[in-house]
Parts: C-alpha cells; structure tokens; sequence
C-alpha cells in the first residue's frame, strides 16, 4: 500500500494494471484492430492527463469522449490523433469542436447539415463517424433510415471516417440481445455505401462486448470500464483511502451520525475515517458496507457525513489515530472491489468511479507495487 504522508483522503491508480487492461482488450481483439480507448469524464474520473500520458505509450488509434469540453481538453493537452465526441452535441458546441478539429459522431439530419454549414463558412475539413440506433433509443440514426443516409453523407462533403452502433446488454449472460443488435446494424450498412477509403472504421464493441464477442470487433474497438478496472474480471486499478482523524471508547448506548441510526449495544472502540459522500463515498454503503483497516474488515457504523465516517475499531486493537482506513481496494489480504463497492451501494461500478469528488487527490503509480 503507497499512501500519501499528509493528504486525509486520496485515490491511488495504478498505471501499470491500466495497461495490462489494454492489453488484455488488444489481445482479445487482434494486432489489426483499432483501439479507440474512451477518456470521458475525466478518464472515468481518474485524471485524463495521467491517463492520456500512458495510452499515448501503446500508439491507439485515437481517444473517444462524450462531449466537445472534453474533446478540446484533449487537444490543450496536445493530443494529435483523432477525437470522437461520441454522445450527440448540441448546436452551440459544434463550431468550437469544430475549430479543434474534432470528430464528431453523427445521428441526424439537422447535425450533418449543420456540420456541412460550419465546414464552410470555417474553411475547415470535419471528420465525422455516423451511428446507428440499434437499441439504445439515446443517439443514433434508426435503421430504416440508411437508405437515405449514405447519398446524404456523400453529398455533405464531411469526411466520413466511420460507422458504428453501441450495445445496451453486452455484460447480459445471454448473447440474444447483441445478436440482434448486430443484425440489425449489418442491415443498416447493407444500404449504405460505404466509402473505400482504407482508414474507414466499422466498429461496435464496448469493453464488455470487445472481450466477450472478439469476433465482433470489426475494424476498432472502444473500450471504457475495462481500462479503468471497472469490469468483473478486470484488473484492479483504483484503491480508495482515508486517515483515521480520531478515535474514542464509546459505552454501550451511544448513537453515531445524523438521525443516530446507530446505537452502540456494549462498549466499543471507534475511529472516525476523514473521508465521506463530498468525496464521492455513497451515503448507500452505510448499514451493511465495511472497510478495511490493518488488514482488517471494519463495519461502517450509521449514516455517513459530508467529511467523516465513523467504523468500529472494536476488533483491531492496534488500529489507531492517523492510521489509513481502505474503502476501495486491498489492504494486506482482504479487499473491496468495485463490484461489492457498487452492489452494497446500489450502483454501478461507473457511476462509483465518476463520483469521485476532485477533492480526492488521485495518486498515480506507474510502478509496479
Ligand atoms: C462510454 C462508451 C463506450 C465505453 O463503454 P464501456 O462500457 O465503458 O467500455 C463505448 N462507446 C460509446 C459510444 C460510449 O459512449
């Protein structure tokens, strides 16, 4: 465990296993295919910048983000290769996207002309992917529009660089609902012409999706979660830690916490950790949720506070003041992935690991451990 000396509260990313993730979805996918590692929302709320700074190492194709703030992120940060704004853009972000040189994914009419206009007036080529609605009803042209579509695209004098779809169940047990999708995604592109530009990308797979159906990949994949340790099997990335900021002996009958939904049934050893939900610790993990300290698994005792929780030191007789207390990741031989992290909160592993607040400063190690 790496901590750092005078911080309460901290995140630590291991750039090292990032990558091994990388590498698992490249060997899992093929030397020949694409990798569009996606970056948004702050790499998953690790930092882009550290993030960026290795993915660059494995030369990818290029990045993916949701929005142009983050497109144009990258650029002040001096990315060159491609960046695709995945999610739709409202027509007031289009012409800074546009003068940094993004691409944008495209799903309707309005965008595409829009984008032909600002092309114009501008003097600037705009690279665009098209995506196709298979099943996720949020962006995305519906399929019986491809007809229509590739004549259009042609005639926009946009430079079309690719064409995809994104999966809503690829982590499902049952393949059904990919099968589908896929089906009806080939229909789509079996009435566009596409064009024969040999950089052209046809691509589908989320991280989920690019391990399990590497037959799927196509010409590139896009991977999120996986990179980020945030896909069961993955490997993990992110430890979440605190400092023990005051311990107490408490006799039995002492409430902890707003609305003292915990009562103290004998006497016990608290200590409350400096971390809680202004630093992205869900108010949810409380009764029921644990953390580690010394090794150790400790219940969180009541509700958790903006700035501090209290856990019960009781069963850890050396756990004392300044001590780190884990509340994501290993601490000797015990650990709390994301997975439990997110099924004792009742979420997810993506919306845990973007609600990390910034005042968690994250601590990157590129080293092994
Ligand atoms: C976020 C996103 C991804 C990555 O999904 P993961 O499940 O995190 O791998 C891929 N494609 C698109 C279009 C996305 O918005």
């Amino acid at each position: 465990m790496s901590t750092d000396s005078t911080a309460r509260a901290w995140m630590e990313v291991s750039g090292a296993a990032l990558l091994r993730n990388l590498e698992r979805v490249r060997s899992a996918a093929g030397p020949e295919v694409a990798l569009i590692p996606m970056v948004k929302a702050n790499a998953y709320g690790l930092g882009v910048a550290n993030a960026l700074a290795l993915l660059e190492t494995r030369e990818p194709h290029g990045y993916g983000v949701a929005t142009v703030a983050e497109g144009v992120e990258l650029r002040r940060l001096g990315v060159q290769r491609p960046v695709v704004v995945f999610s739709p853009v409202a027509p007031q972000a289009l012409q800074v996207g546009v003068e940094a040189g993004l691409t944008f994914g495209v799903s309707s009419m309005e965008a595409l002309q829009a984008l032909q206009r600002l092309s114009g007036e501008l003097e600037r080529e705009v690279e665009i992917h098209i995506e196709v609605d298979t099943g996720m009803g949020r962006a995305g042209f519906p399929v019986s529009f491809a007809p229509e579509l590739g004549a259009a695209v042609a005639a926009s004098g946009l430079r079309w660089k690719g064409v995809f779809t994104h999966f809503h169940s690829a982590e499902d047990d049952s393949p059904s609902s990919v099968q589908e999708q896929v089906a009806r995604f080939d229909e789509a592109l079996g009435h566009l012409a596409l064009p024969a530009d040999p950089d052209f990308l046809v691509h589908l797979c989320n991280s989920a999706a690019a391990v399990r159906y590497p037959e799927l990949a196509r010409h590139a994949v896009r991977p999120g979660i996986l990179l980020y340790g945030g896909l069961e099997g993955a490997e993990p990335v992110v430890s979440v830690r605190a400092r023990i900021s005051h311990v107490r002996t408490v006799e039995a009958g002492t409430s902890a916490g707003y609305g003292a939904t915990y009562r103290s049934r004998e006497a016990e050893r608290w200590g409350t950790v400096s971390i809680g939900y202004g630093d992205g610790i869900r108010r949810s993990l409380a009764h029921g949720g644990h953390a580690l300290v010394r090794g150790r698994r400790v219940p969180i005792l009541g509700r958790i506070s903006m700035d501090m929780t209290v856990v019960d030191i009781s069963d850890v007789a050396q756990a004392g003041w300044g001590d780190v207390v884990t509340f994501l990741g290993s601490d000797g031989d015990e650990s709390i992935s994301l997975h439990e992290m997110a099924a004792q909160a009742g979420t997810i592993s993506y919306e845990l690991l973007t609600g990390f607040t910034p005042r968690l400063p994250r601590i990157w190690q590129s080293e092994e451990r």
